[in-house]
């Protein structure tokens, strides 16, 4: 086991047509694009995939695979440091930020495996179970849109948090803004947490001015209510709502969560395993995080982040985003399920307990 080697990186992309036209502040989109990577060593099969670029693939194919193959499966913190340091010249944040993501949780899907581990134990779990909060609300849905999607979150399945995109076109339709987050609230009632995400669509002032005309929808977190960039600004709205500031989804490095944290400019981190540079570097990321006294939740593809939100321990939740939701559920056999609000890695299954249905996947294919 110790010497098992890498046998090599196979890499497949997808481009998968959304289920209705979806916006939020400062972007739309109408198909999502997955790069999957399957690491292989010793008959076993590990796991990762990143929602970016196809030309991610070329990237992994090109330069990463010729790194990793060869060195023990053991040694996926060795395989991280190597690809960063082969992609000093083509730039870190990105594509190569992305690739490197998709094969570090592809490694650490294979040794976990390999050592017939679950991952959130190999990880080293502190909780059973994982919360979630539904996530989605985008700026293109109708009234009914919205109101079947939240109803179904909260008075379905049960899930206590959800999340609606505001700051639609730039900031310039605040007064639907805040119908929608009034209408939200209606729809899931006095108990459940509403959450709301600009994607820096506001400028600090119309932020914080927006969420004063908001304070009858009592929403509890402010995602990204202006550039992720602009910390001066984040921090100014921090200091002046209720609800909690939080960013870092744009996130490829260690150092930008350093800055991030010192700028006292979020009350939760967010970081997204699929860029920041895979399970290795999140783990690192929430240590800085907890050094600041802050806690980390986890962006977008929830299924990447499952198990190592599981194993640690100053996680706050994770986002069960419609689209990637909808995505890993048809792609992954062994999906996991909201119900009541948190999600439970599975005990009994080695590595992340997905496996890909080549055949639907198949249908995805590009090229
Ligand atoms: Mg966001």
């Amino acid at each position: 086991m110790l010497d098992t080697p890498i046998s090599d990186l196979i890499v497949s992309t997808f481009r998968i047509p959304t289920d209705a036209p979806e916006a939020d502040g400062t972007l739309a989109w109408d198909e999502t694009t997955l790069v999957l990577v399957e690491a292989t060593a010793d008959g076993a099969v590990g796991i990762g995939w990143t929602y970016a670029p196809p030309a991610c693939a070329d990237l992994i194919t090109g330069t990463l695979a010729g790194i990793v193959r060869g060195r023990s499966v053991l040694d996926v913190s060795g395989c991280f440091e190597a690809m960063v340091k082969a992609v000093r010249n083509a730039g870190r944040p990105g594509i190569a930020g992305c690739a490197i993501s998709a094969v570090d949780v592809a490694l650490w899907d294979l040794e976990a495996r390999l050592l017939s581990m679950p991952l959130h134990r190999l990880l080293g779990a502190v909780r059973e179970r994982v919360p979630v909060y539904g996530s989605g609300g985008f700026t293109t849905y109708d009234d009914d849109q919205l109101e079947r999607q939240l109803s179904r979150w909260v008075h379905e399945q049960a899930i206590p948090r959800v999340k609606i995109k505001i700051g639609e076109s730039w900031g310039t339709e605040t007064g639907r803004d805040l119908a929608r987050m009034r209408q939200a609230r209606k729809v899931i009632g006095d108990d459940a947490e509403l959450y709301v995400d600009a994607n820096g669509g506001y400028g600090a002032k119309q932020a914080i001015r927006v969420m004063a005309e908001a304070a009858d929808a009592d929403v509890r977190w402010f995602e990204e209510p202006v550039s992720s960039d602009d910390l001066d600004g984040m921090r100014l709205v921090r200091r002046a709502v209720d609800a909690d500031v939080a960013a870092g989804e744009y996130g490829y490095h260690l150092a930008y969560f350093g800055r991030l944290c010192a700028a006292d400019a979020v009350d939760c981190v967010q970081a997204d395993v699929s860029r920041c540079g895979g399970i290795t570097e999140w783990r690192r990321i929430a240590a800085v995080a907890a050094a600041h006294n802050l806690e980390i939740s986890a962006h977008c593809g929830p299924h990447l982040h499952a198990h190592v939100g599981a194993a640690t321990p100053n996680l706050r939740h994770l986002e069960w985003f419609h689209d990637h939701v909808r995505i890993e559920t048809l792609f992954f056999e062994g999906a996991l399920d909201p119900s009541g609000g948190s999600v439970r890695p599975d005990d009994a299954a080695p590595g992340h307990g997905l496996t890909l249905r080549a055949d639907v996947a198949g249908r995805y294919r590009l090229g």
